[in-house]
């Protein structure tokens, strides 16, 4: 789950990371309010949606009088900003952040984040803040330092000091660093966070620390024991069909391919991908429907694939262990008589009761075609797509 920079900032503040005062506005004349409640003489006006790449779509504005600062909210209030992050279509603004101005000197990059590879949580920092991440590392890989922490003794001064002397900090910024560092880290275990990011943290023109942006996102299986990141939930920001799979408790993300898959079991749907891929398609989704797959979840699972314009021939690949091969087969043909299911449909069953479960598909006068393996699944899948256009 993701949550507003505003929020981060808010959950940062609590673990003793520094962060600019600011207030979040939902209308313009909210914006004025906050900016005379911040007081100063230059403000920040910064588009909240769950997205980076705002500085440079428009989404962050500097200001110098409180009536620039409900103007710029008026603008940004509404407006779809685009983003490298959001796609073409963009995000439509609903609430901003109003910050207090902040005289920046140097601009760096500080993030805490699982590391795949080495299963440990990793602290990474560059003095190229402000940037892209990914551009850094994949031009400048130099430029980014990384140091893994062992969870048994969690993140040590002496780690904070070697990231601080990484970026070139000195004198009472190390010190600063260190607090900085560890509240971030605290921040990131404690909250069952999956990435604290802070793109730029700045070094001001007195030597201060502050984190000028800030990002988090969580782990949602964590989400149940974490009822204070939980209400921080912003369903408007979420792709609706995900959010829908969510509802229903079904695992559902969005790709970009045209086969939509519907699969039980994470691992048979990460190998379902695989092989569609082999035969040389991209799958349009990751979707596990998870043990039982009634007819009410293979309905709406069928609902969400749907959904996808992109979408050009469905998969189904479901093992019967538990649940039976003839109760998901005649689940999937009520699915299917209830839904228009216009584009080629090729099911996979294997199992308890699969010979059942191949009849019911075999009698029920539907389209549908039938596969015995997975890669015969697949290839089917690939072959149905290719004779359709
Ligand atoms: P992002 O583009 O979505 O990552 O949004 P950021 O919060 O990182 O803002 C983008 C850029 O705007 C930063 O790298 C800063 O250069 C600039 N910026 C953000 N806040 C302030 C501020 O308080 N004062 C000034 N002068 N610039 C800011
Ligand atoms: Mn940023």
């Amino acid at each position: 789950m993701n949550i507003h920079e505003y929020q981060a900032k808010g959950l940062l503040a609590k673990f003793g990371v520094a962060v600019p005062r600011g207030q979040v506005a939902f209308t313009a004349s909210e914006a004025e309010v906050a900016a005379q409640d911040l007081g100063g003489s230059v403000w920040v006006v910064k588009a909240q949606i769950h997205a980076g790449g705002r500085g440079k779509g428009g989404g962050v504005k500097v200001v110098k009088s409180r009536e620039e600062v409900k103007k710029t909210a008026n603008q940004m209030l509404g407006m779809k900003l685009v983003t490298h992050q959001t796609g073409p279509g963009g995000k439509e603004v609903k609430r901003v952040y109003i910050e207090e101005g902040c005289d920046i000197a140097r601009e760096l990059y500080l993030s805490v984040l699982l590391d795949r590879a080495t299963s440990w949580v990793t602290v990474m920092a560059s003095t190229e803040g402000g940037m892209d991440i990914e551009e850094v590392a994949a031009k400048t890989p130099e430029k980014i330092i990384k140091v893994a922490i062992d969870p048994a003794v969690g993140l040590q001064p002496f780690h904070a000091r070697k990231l601080a002397f990484g970026l070139g900090l000195e004198g009472p910024q190390i010190r600063s660093a260190v607090k900085f560092l560890q509240g971030m880290y605290k921040a990131y275990t404690e909250l069952d966070a999956s990435l604290v990011e802070i793109n730029p943290l700045v070094v001001t023109g007195a030597g201060d620390l502050v984190a000028l942006d800030a990002k988090m996102n969580f782990d949602n299986n964590g989400l149940f024991r974490q009822k204070e990141v939980a209400d921080l939930r912003d369903e408007s920001e979420e792709d609706a069909a995900e959010l829908e799979a969510s509802q229903h408790e079904l695992n559902y993300i969005k790709l970009d391919g045209s086969i939509g898959c519907m699969v039980n079991g994470a691992g048979l749907a990460m190998a379902t991908m695989d092989i569609i891929k082999l035969e040389g398609s991209d799958p349009a989704n990751f979707l596990d429907v998870g043990g039982g797959a009634s007819a009410e979840r293979v309905t709406v699972a069928f609902k969400i694939i749907l959904s996808d314009p992109n979408v050009k021939g469905i998969l189904v690949n479901i093992f019967g262990g538990i649940m039976r091969c003839d109760t998901i087969a005649e689940g999937i043909v009520a699915a299917a008589k209830e839904l228009d299911i216009h584009v080629p449909l090729v099911v996979r069953l294997e199992g308890t009761n699969v010979d059942k479960g191949k009849a019911i598909l075999d009698k029920s006068g539907l389209d549908i075609v039938s596969a015995d393996s997975l890669g015969d699944a697949a290839k089917k899948v690939v072959a149905a797509l290719k004779e359709a256009h």
